[in-house]
């Protein structure tokens, strides 16, 4: 039989009334003929309040922050709510006549590497799954967890149970893993900055990458990864509307690709630059390394034209790296690193960026992105180009004018 994989986020099983609507959605697809496999988050909200639990209990005096507790009990603790879920709609699937019973990481198991708290799943034996698939059973999952090596609880970071369903569909060859969530779908930007956005029917695995670490932050983008790698076809659609989603599938699938399919954004950037430094070998790694090792996630970076053996290095990172990149930039200035005249920094600013596969074939997206921003009076302050995406930084204050401008632009309200 075709086999499904259904995941239901945190929203879709925030009670026992959601469970059951997600349980219904389940018996559809089982009535249709599919084996099912579901995945589940928890209840919605109940990860932060055991993440709580675990600091407040292991707090030692004056301390706060993370990282001071045992990981492995981290782990065992703040697993614990997918269990209640996967036991409860297995509960809820019996009640309605589908067969099926809950499956916990191990139980599978899920192997996964003993990176506490940020595991990697390894591999997933289907074994025992196959075994009661073959007797009719259709099985639950317990999602965002799995089994050391050593045999301690594994989880896989937060929104890590999208990561476990795509590893499911790959590793039982599902013809579909569907996500279903609070939102119908992936919009070509977001709805509240304008209700142009329309809704995507498809989207490239390249392109939904650009646009979730980009701001549209509907799956996790380790999801995506595994998904791309394994040719997983991903479906993101509503636990509470009857209406299509968005599929996310390899571009081969996609027949018409749009030029541009999406404007993404980050609100919350920062800008520096170094002025006069010396425009020599290793300049770069001077720079970038301490940054690296600070953690700073380091975004656009431009390097000036040089005159007098001197030359000008801007970068770009979030807001809140900003001080501790001017901790690190100021360090390496006194250790005597990087001999910068000054540093200047530009602390409201935001990037805006189009994203599409069509762009590796049609020329031009650019100058018709720079024409729409000085349209509006919109000055670009950065700009950086990969072969399927063109972002600029913008004063936060023009972010919506600017997502308008250029959703208008490439008329994406005509997406079908
Ligand atoms: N419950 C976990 C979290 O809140 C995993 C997930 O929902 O994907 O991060
Ligand atoms: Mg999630």
């Amino acid at each position: 039989m075709p086999r499904l994989v259904m995941k239901f986020g945190g929203t879709s099983v925030a009670d026992l009334d959601r469970i059951r609507n997600a349980a219904e959605k389940v018996k559809r697809e089982v009535d249709n003929g599919y084996d099912v496999a579901v995945v589940v988050s928890a209840m919605s909200g109940k990860t932060n309040e055991l993440v709580g639990w675990v600091r407040s209990a292991s707090k030692p005096e004056g301390h706060d922050g993370p990282g001071l507790y045992d990981a492995r009990e981290y782990d065992a603790v703040v697993s614990s709510g997918e269990n209640v879920t996967a036991g409860l709609m297995a509960l809820t699937l019996q009640e309605m006549g589908v067969p099926a019973r809950s499956w916990q990481g191990w139980q599978v198991p899920v192997k996964t590497t003993d990176a506490h708290g940020a595991a990697r799943i390894e591999e997933i034996d289907t074994t025992n799954l196959d075994a009661k698939f073959n007797e009719g059973m259709h099985a639950v999952i317990a999602g965002f967890q799995g089994i050391a090596p050593d045999g301690r609880i594994t989880t896989l970071g937060r929104g890590g149970s999208d990561t476990t369903a795509v590893a499911f569909a790959a590793a039982l060859k599902a013809e579909r893993c569907d996500i279903y969530t609070d939102v119908d779908g992936v919009y070509t930007t977001d709805p509240r900055i304008t209700k142009k956005a329309r809704k995507l029917n498809k989207i490239a695995y390249e392109e939904m990458l650009e646009l979730a670490s980009l701001g549209a932050k509907v799956l996790q983008t380790r999801s995506v990864e595994m998904a791309m790698r394994n040719k997983v076809r991903l479906q993101v659609l509503s636990s509470f509307e009857d209406t299509p989603g968005t599929l996310v599938c390899d571009e081969e699938e996609i027949v018409e690709s749009n030029v541009v399919s999406g404007v993404a954004y980050s609100r919350d950037e920062a800008k520096v630059t170094l002025i006069s430094v010396a425009d020599r070998p290793g300049i770069a790694a001077a720079i970038f390394g301490p940054l690296a090792e600070a953690g700073i996630n380091v975004d656009m970076i431009v390097q000036n034209i040089s005159e007098d053996g001197r030359t000008d290095m801007t970068f770009s990172c979030p807001s809140d790296d900003l001080t501790r990149a001017q901790t690190v930039m100021e360090e390496a200035k006194t250790k005597g690193g990087i001999n910068y005249r000054d540093l200047v920094v530009d602390q409201d600013v935001s990037k805006v960026s189009v994203v599409g596969i069509g762009m590796r074939s049609h020329a031009g997206v650019a100058a018709t992105m720079f024409k729409a921003l000085s349209a509006e009076g919109v000055n670009i302050k950065v700009i950086s180009t990969s072969e399927i995406k063109v972002s600029v930084l913008v004063d936060r204050k023009y972010m919506e004018l600017a997502v308008n401008a250029l959703h208008d632009a490439f008329e994406l309200e005509k997406t079908a």
